[in-house]
């Protein structure tokens, strides 16, 4: 058997699937391959204002009206309801101390709310990734899209500018070969080009260093629960706070909790000792026991992913120092993974994966292709290196929170001033979180420079990084007025 097609996708999670889908839109044909099969565990579930901007922009432009209603939490709960999702009004942070039970206080010095809606009508999500991305691969069926699961190619040749690729699918096993004249790796952290074109890989620049303990859980208790068991008034909080991308931190890490509608809470620990001193079971448990109110919410809790074992990662950061060449190019989590805090992945691959197709949209066959996608890779570059410091800075800030709220508010404005700017349709970012803004790169270089210093009062510390962030601040972000409470924007 053998077969002939445009574009090559490796990789059949929501960012592979949709880059065929949109291949199709602009006439070029798709072909999918994907190691595994669908329905298949996968984190990364929470959603933002700018990816669902985009996935509505990308549903509006190529015409998959079926896509648009997953940007937002009641269209998607009444167009598909049987797909699990999670409420998402905003972002939560809550600080904890080692060995002590989280004491709530009335000035909110060790909470972060900052809201990303104003109610569920226009509300993120979080994607139950199984059911999510097994839709999207039925979507794409249903045009006739190919995707093969269980497929692993074993061989990549350039032949001259096209690739010439053998596969083999199980359960036949039966080798047989395609020609592709472009390969889009959506592979994530499976790496495929990387590995295949022997990539350069500038991990070593990255400054963040972290691992992850994760699982699907059930019957995890509310954190406003304990919270207000604990003496806390939500009154001031800007949404519920479990409806959110909840994060617990500490000196050392922090804790994500997603919730599905479902029952399942989506959880996880990063911590930056990269060296584990147990099994996943027993560090897990003694951090619950360490942070004792992060226990309580899980004193009933039960393990119900990858066949009741915790999933342990090695180093979570990665950085390829080449996401492109003239007949091939990475997707942003091909190119680069930082970590889960401020939920930076799924809008950063549909902001890559919108750019790429506008280059193949465009330049398809044309001498202005090779130029296009070298720049797409010098933004992707970028983006990955501003993520980076940005996540960094928050980890050096996690021992005294104001600093890590400061840090934070880096991800927050520049988040702020991208969705601005694309919702007013002028000037509009052209690299994620505008990082290509050579002054804001400077501002967080700055920044980055100060948080960790022990000599200087947190005071200080902090007014330094505030004064950095201004330029680009549009929300009044960092107001002591606010108390660490955002609600959205009227
Ligand atoms: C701990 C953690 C938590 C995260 N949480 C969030 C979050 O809450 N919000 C957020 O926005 N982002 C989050 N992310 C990032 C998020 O996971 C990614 O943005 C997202 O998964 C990217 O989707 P993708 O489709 O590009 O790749 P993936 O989802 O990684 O899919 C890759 C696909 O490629 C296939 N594959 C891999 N190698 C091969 C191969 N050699 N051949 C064939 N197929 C292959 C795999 O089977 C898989 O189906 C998180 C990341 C981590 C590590």
């Amino acid at each position: 058997m053998s077969c002939e097609v445009d574009v090559l996708i490796v990789g059949s999670g929501f960012g592979g699937t949709l880059a065929a889908l949109l291949c199709q839109r602009i006439g070029l044909r798709p072909l999918v391959v994907d190691a595994q099969s669908h329905p298949r565990f996968m984190i990364g579930e929470s959603t933002t204002p700018l990816a669902n901007l985009v996935l509505e922009s990308l549903a509006d432009k190529y015409q998959l009206p079926w896509l648009k209603p997953f940007a937002n939490y009641t269209s998607w709960k009444q167009t598909s309801p049987q797909l699990d999702v999670g409420l998402k009004r905003g972002f939560s942070y809550f600080h904890h101390q080692r060995g002590e039970p989280f004491r709530p206080r009335t000035d909110h010095a060790n909470e972060l709310l900052v809201a990303a809606s104003h109610g569920p009508d226009d509300a993120d999500t979080h994607w139950l990734r199984a059911d999510f991305d097994h839709f999207l691969v039925q979507q794409a069926r249903r045009v006739d899209l190919p995707i093969l699961e269980q497929t692993r190619i074993t061989e990549l040749t350039a032949t001259g500018d096209r690739w010439t690729v053998t596969v083999v699918s199980e359960p036949a096993c039966e080798p047989w070969t395609m020609n592709a004249g472009f390969i889009i790796d959506a592979s994530g952290a499976g790496g495929f080009l990387t590995q295949a074109l022997d990539l350069p890989v500038l991990t070593s620049s990255l400054l963040t260093h972290s691992r992850a303990i994760l699982g699907h859980f059930r019957r995890v208790r509310p954190w406003q629960d304990v919270y207000t068991a604990a003496g806390g008034t939500v009154a001031d909080h800007p949404f519920p706070c479990d409806q959110a991308a909840l994060h617990h931190v500490f000196d050392g890490g922090w804790m994500y909790q997603l919730r599905f509608d479902s029952g399942i809470t989506s959880a996880g620990f990063s911590l930056s000792d990269l060296q584990p001193t147990a099994s996943p079971e027993v560090e897990w448990s003694r951090l619950l026991h360490d942070y004792p109110s992060i226990g309580a919410q899980f004193a009933d809790a039960e393990l119900i992913s990858n066949q009741g074992r915790l999933i342990a990662t090695q180093r979570l950061q990665r950085r390829i120092g080449q996401a492109a060449g003239p007949n091939w190019a990475l997707l942003p989590t091909a190119a680069g993974i930082i970590d889960a805090l401020h939920s930076t992945g799924n809008g950063h691959t549909l902001i890559g994966l919108e750019r790429l197709i506008t280059i193949l949209e465009q330049h398809w066959r044309s001498p202005r292709l090779a130029p296009a996608l070298a720049e797409y890779d010098r933004t992707l570059q970028a983006e990955i290196v501003m993520i980076d410091r940005i996540v960094a800075g928050c980890y050096r800030g996690f021992r005294d929170f104001p600093r890590m709220v400061a840090m934070s508010l880096f991800y927050f404005a520049t988040a702020i001033w991208s969705e601005l700017r694309l919702r007013s349709g002028q000037d509009l970012p052209t690299a994620f979180l505008c990082a290509n803004e050579p002054e804001l790169q400077a501002a967080i270089e700055q920044a980055l420079a100060v948080i960790g210093r022990t000599d200087v009062s947190t005071t200080a510390v902090v007014a330094a990084i505030q004064q950095a962030i201004a330029p680009f601040n549009r929300a009044d972000l960092g107001d002591p007025r606010r108390r660490n409470m955002y609600p959205y924007p009227k």
